[in-house]
């Protein structure tokens, strides 16, 4: 195993020296917050040797320097809204590097749709700000309140807008890179086409801060759609609603959002907000927002959904409350906890064709292992949200349950043609199945990959895949 260093106290004055004496925190009541993320497996926690807070590329390229000098493994850690604790570290020691301080918005230029940010943002704050110019900034994770864009960008984020404009990759241009090696490095540009090289920001989207750390981003906006509509149908089974998913694009109609909660899920949410549900004694719901440029444009959408729910067995449609409905799809997550204390939550994504035969496997797997879970999905993008649920078995029972759970699940997920994770990221918590069910040549090449952006290994080690040395 990679052997590292652990910091020193003259390691910490240089830190200092780097950043400033207020923002290297070593302390213990100062290093608890950043000993998890919002994943609930306690086995995770871990408290860093220090938090380092840079505010600017020069000075996390200075702290990768140190670090890589003298072989101290650096975590770049976003707002911790992650559920895979890839923002904390592990058995390997090190620091966080927080990007905390790194949260101001450089350039925003409306008439060429635009912004130039920081990665320690928040993104509704950059949601907001292009809102009040007639524009969107269309990467919209649930988590948007609290996370940061550059955890975004690490984690290539996705979200309900993604059906129609993709996830967090899809948003950025250009970003800048400090490597693991403390080169301070620019990718892409805010460019319509390029052939010119590898489109390395392509990969550093998404690798979960295995690769360098994002201290800036260019990002695209997009006009405001000027009138949207929620639309919820109500369907007698979650076959029925799922049709939707090839139904509707096959139609030509292009939904931003496609999000299914079965009936199970919607009788939990009820109860949680203590809130009458629409239908909720037999209904399976899609929930189909559609945007548009004008009145008429997204009339003539309502029409066709209508028909096409209608054709599809539909036994309500109508306009929904936004409020209302969007509330309780976002509620999900709490009111299964309070249901029943969660004890894992999947991130599985397969060909959006292929989630009702998902659905079906994970039920027969569920039963056999006697795990219990409840689900919703990002219907439209074939991604699928799991709680198992705690139920009452010892410790060690209830963790054999979920192996054997999850291993049957990831099987049945790769032979659809899916993979263990569709927004989420593999961080600590996956990297085992991840290793059992990607392909091989594709793994050895990542780690090729990782191997020639951080020689000595001490980006975020133990995070997606484990390296032999
Ligand atoms: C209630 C809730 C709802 C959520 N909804 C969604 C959703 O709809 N869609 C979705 O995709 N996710 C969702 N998430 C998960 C999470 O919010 C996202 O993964 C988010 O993008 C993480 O951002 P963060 O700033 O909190 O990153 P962190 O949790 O701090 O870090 C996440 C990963 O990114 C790396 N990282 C962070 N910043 C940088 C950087 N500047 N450079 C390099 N690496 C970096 C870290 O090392 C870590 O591996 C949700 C989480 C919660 C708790």
């Amino acid at each position: 195993m990679k052997e590292y260093h652990h910091l020193t106290p003259a390691l910490v004055e240089e830190l200092k020296g780097i950043v400033g004496e207020k923002y290297v925190y070593t302390d213990k009541d100062k290093l608890i917050p950043y000993e998890k993320d919002e994943g609930v497996e306690r086995e995770y926690f871990h408290l860093p040797e220090a938090v380092v807070l840079p505010e600017t590329a020069e000075q996390t390229a200075a702290v990768m320097k140190l670090a890589n000098r003298e072989r101290i493994p650096v975590v770049p850690r976003g707002a911790g809204t992650g559920l895979e604790f890839g923002a904390v570290t592990n058995d390997f020691g090190g620091i966080i590097l927080s990007t905390e301080r790194m949260n101001r918005i450089l350039e925003f230029d409306a008439d060429k749709m635009y912004m130039v940010v920081e990665p320690g943002v928040i993104t509704a704050e950059l949601q907001a700000l292009a809102k009040s110019k007639g524009l969107l900034y269309a990467g919209d994770p649930c988590s948007g309140d609290s996370c940061f864009i550059g955890g975004n960008a690490a984690t290539n984020a996705g979200g309900n807008r993604a059906v129609k404009y993709g996830t967090t990759r899809d948003q950025i241009y250009a970003i800048e890179v400090v490597t693991p090696t403390g080169e301070i490095a620019q990718f892409g540009g805010r460019l319509k086409k390029v052939t010119a090289g590898y489109p390395l920001e392509k990969i550093i989207i998404g690798s979960e801060g295995t690769l360098g750390i994002i201290t800036k981003l260019t990002l695209k906006l997009v006009p405001l759609p000027k009138y949207t509509v929620d639309i919820l149908a109500v369907f007698p089974t979650v076959e029925s609603a799922l049709s939707l998913v090839t139904a509707l694009p096959k139609a030509g109609i292009e939904p931003t959002c496609l999000e299914c909660m079965d009936n199970a899920v919607i009788r939990v949410v009820e109860q949680y907000l203590d809130e009458k549900q629409p239908y909720s004694d037999k209904g399976n719901y899609m929930v189909i927002q559609l945007d548009g440029k004008s009145e008429d444009d997204v009339d003539d959408m309502c029409v066709a959904v209508d028909e096409i729910c209608r054709a599809q067995g539909a036994l309500e449609i109508f306009v929904a409350d936004a409020d209302k409905v969007w509330n309780a799809r976002k509620a999900f997550t709490e009111a299964s906890a309070a249901e029943c204390p969660v004890a894992a939550m999947e991130d599985f994504v397969v060909p959006p064709d292929m989630l009702e035969k998902l659905l079906i496997e994970l039920e027969r797997i569920g039963q056999a292992q006697g795990v219990k879970f409840r689900g919703v999905s990002h219907a439209g993008d074939g991604n699928l949200h799991l709680d198992v649920l705690r139920r009452g078995f010892t410790a060690d029972e209830e963790a054999a349950k979920i192996e054997a759970f999850e291993d049957a699940a990831c099987a049945a997920v790769y032979a659809l043609g899916g993979k263990i994770s569709g927004e989420h990221g593999i961080g600590q918590k996956r990297k085992a199945l991840f290793a059992k069910y990607e392909d091989p040549a594709a793994l050895a090449l990542m780690k090729a990959v990782k191997k020639a952006f951080d020689p000595n290994l001490i980006l975020n080690p133990g995070k997606v895949f484990d390296m032999e040395e």
